[in-house]
């Protein structure tokens, strides 16, 4: 059963594996087309699209940009935009230097904590510019802090734990009209993440199309049925493109599989061709 993946992380971000191995393992789940989309950096996308090359693979170029509208941290996919323009690249340079003013910040409240870890070593393990509390959880693996990812998470790093601190973010609006004049399509990552629901969820998804979004990732990794559901009803009733991906991280996701999510995610590709109209309008 064929299927594609438009949601998933190398180590040129906070994913585990290089985009080769991450294409390696999509060629085994029978993944035939794919985007990489690491969080605020493009490096990532022409090793991805050799190896595409080679494997037969269809590799769509994306970028995942974190952003907050005042209440919820909202993640913007962008697709099939032109990842080798300056200005996306400068704009995307800007948050990874918000990354590094803020991860400092954390591991300073895990050493008041008596973690005994540095930034240092942090850079060293994540071995990109796009450094990310994943990152953090790695070396707090490592040291035998705690033993997974999500427990680092749980104990630390996540909103309202010890050693969390906010990143100054973009407005989404913001983040989608970057991928707009990179000729991309801008969508919705992991619509959970918007803190309202139903009248408030299609009222925020209605300004963000009004801000140039383009469609809604409504097949995700962690969506029940009736989820998956009503952000499909949700992007049919606003005239958004639906996409989906399996969000792959490797190690600090470690139940989640290129192409097939928790096991249950099949994303058809009949939903690739529309996606690339949208963008060749652009
Ligand atoms: P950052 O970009 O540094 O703010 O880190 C956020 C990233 O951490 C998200 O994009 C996810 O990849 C990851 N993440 C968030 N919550 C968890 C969790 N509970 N377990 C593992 N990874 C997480
Ligand atoms: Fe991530
Ligand atoms: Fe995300
Ligand atoms: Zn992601």
């Amino acid at each position: 059963m064929s299927r594609i993946d438009l949601h998933l992380h190398s180590t040129h971000s906070d994913g585990s594996l290089r985009p080769s191995d991450v294409l390696r393992l999509a060629e085994k789940a029978r993944v035939t087309a794919l985007a990489i989309t690491d969080h605020d950096i493009t490096s990532g996308l022409p090793e991805a699209m050799s190896a595409g090359e080679e494997l037969g693979i269809e590799v769509i170029p994306g970028v995942e940009i974190s952003s907050f509208d005042g209440r919820s941290e909202l993640h913007i996919l962008g697709y099939c935009l032109d990842w080798k323009d300056p200005l996306l690249n400068e704009r995307l340079g800007t948050l990874r230097a918000s990354r590094h003013r803020r991860n400092p910040l954390i591991i300073e409240r895990l050493r008041a904590a008596g973690l005994d870890v540095t930034y240092e070593e942090v850079r060293a393990l994540a071995g990109t510019e796009s450094v990310g509390r994943p990152h953090i959880a790695q070396l707090l693996m490592q040291k035998k802090y705690v033993s997974t990812a999500k427990e680092a998470f749980d104990r630390y790093l996540a909103e309202g734990k010890a050693a969390y601190v906010a990143r100054e973010l973009p407005p989404p609006d913001e983040a989608i009209r970057w991928i707009r004049e990179a000729k991309g399509v801008a969508v919705l990552a992991h619509p959970t993440w918007v803190k309202t629901s139903g009248e408030g969820l299609r009222t925020c998804v209605t300004e963000l199309k009004e801000a140039g979004l383009g469609g809604v990732e409504v097949h995700y990794s962690t969506h029940s049925k009736s989820q998956t559901a009503s952000y499909l009803d949700l992007a049919q009733r606003l005239g958004l493109l639906i996409t989906g991906g399996s969000d792959f991280h490797g190690v600090t996701k470690p139940d989640i599989e290129v192409g097939s999510g928790r096991g249950d995610l099949r994303v058809h590709p009949r939903l690739l061709a529309p996606l690339k109209e949208a963008a060749a309008r652009l």
